[in-house]
């Protein structure tokens, strides 16, 4: 059923010809290839093209090697990590940059099974390193792959793990037969390009001969998902200022959500939604505005309060025990996320 040469042939030199042109994928010969393409896929989870762009080249900059980023520490690395989202990815790639300098003499492996064994790289990721990095045979299949070749196969869908699992199968078969890195990355571009969710572009399809989705007119093409109900949360931040104008931060806590970032002191993050201050609180903090922000398991409101450096407060504030003291011109320098970013927006008002 399956004959790779259907689809490998025509994508391939569709590709050649049509490739985006993203920064990790130059000087695949270059002897730092590999450590590009992990710092890509690092930064490519959940995340989209557009997005990374706006990061990978100041970290490649900042860490051109392994052995650069190796010996950066998780401040450093939240500092440019800063807006991307999803913080872990950033210090689990600190954390694997560390062990292949120490237990693998600065090389990245090809394996597979080792590579999954480090911080943060899972099935796909391994999978993608191996084909792009070292041109492998691998079932790196994402949904951009995922949705080509089930529409080119017309596989069942219905059940997205064996559709999965079946999609994986037929990929190794094409990446052992030709050219693994050509070939997955031509099954993403003409999966983001042509083959797109709603309506493809078959016509300049370089698979449209083969295609059985094409022959018989039929593209649905929609995994199950299931739909969460994504509860809301409140809570309130402050933005205290001392008399020097500088604003105190905290780092969160070692492990959990927007681990190790810095944040402006909040109250716990509830479902219900808190009552409003008292009116002595009012006289010593001005409430300035409301932050709100998605994560992928909740939505949150943060009401943003300002106390200002004239309040009688600002006595009675316990210094947190990872604390700081930073002026707002130095905000940049730390690990923000996107969320805090919004509720330092507040700061001039
Ligand atoms: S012919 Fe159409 S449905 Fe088939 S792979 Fe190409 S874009 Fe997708």
């Amino acid at each position: 059923m399956y004959k790779p040469n259907d689809i490998t042939y025509p994508l391939i030199s569709w590709y050649k010809s049509n490739k985006r042109n993203l920064p990790w994928r130059n000087a695949f010969n270059h002897e730092n290839a590999p450590y590009r393409i992990l710092v890509s896929e690092f930064m490519l989870q959940q995340t989209t093209v557009a997005t990374v762009l706006n990061y990978y080249d100041r970290f490649l900059e900042r860490w051109p090697r392994n052995e650069d980023l190796s010996n950066a520490t998780e401040d450093e690395v939240l500092e440019i990590w800063s807006g991307l989202g999803y913080y872990s990815r950033g210090i689990n790639l600190l954390k694997t940059s560390k062990i292949i300098f120490n237990d693998y003499a600065n090389k990245i492996p090809k394996n597979i099974d080792v590579l999954k064994t480090f911080p943060g790289i899972g099935e796909y990721m391994s999978s993608a390193i191996a084909s792009i990095a070292y041109n492998l045979p691998s079932k790196a299949v994402d949904t951009n792959i995922q949705r080509v070749i089930t529409r080119y196969y017309q596989l069942d869908f219905k059940n997205a793990v064996r559709n999965r699992k079946t999609v994986q199968d037929i990929v190794l078969l094409l990446t052992a037969n030709d050219s693994p890195r050509d070939l997955i990355q031509g099954l993403m571009d003409l999966g983001s390009s042509l083959c797109i969710p709603r309506l493809p572009h078959c016509e300049k399809c370089p698979l449209k001969k083969g295609c059985h989705s094409y022959k018989n007119s039929k593209f649905e093409f929609t995994l199950k998902k299931i739909k969460k109900i994504i509860p809301q949360r409140y809570g309130r931040v402050y933005l205290i200022e001392r008399s020097d104008g500088s604003y105190l931060l905290e780092k969160r806590a070692e492990n959990g959500l927007l681990a190790k970032t810095y944040q402006f002191p909040t109250t716990d993050w509830c479902e219900t939604k808190p009552l409003p201050d008292s009116p002595k609180s009012h006289q010593e903090m001005q409430v300035v505005g409301k932050v709100n922000h998605k994560f992928s398991h909740f939505t949150l409101e943060l009401t943003v309060i300002k106390v200002d450096n004239k309040s009688e407060d600002l006595q009675n504030i316990v210094m947190p025990e990872n604390g700081i003291w930073k002026k707002p011109n130095q905000l940049d320098q730390l690990g923000l996320s996107s969320l805090m970013r919004k509720a330092s927006k507040y700061i001039e008002v």
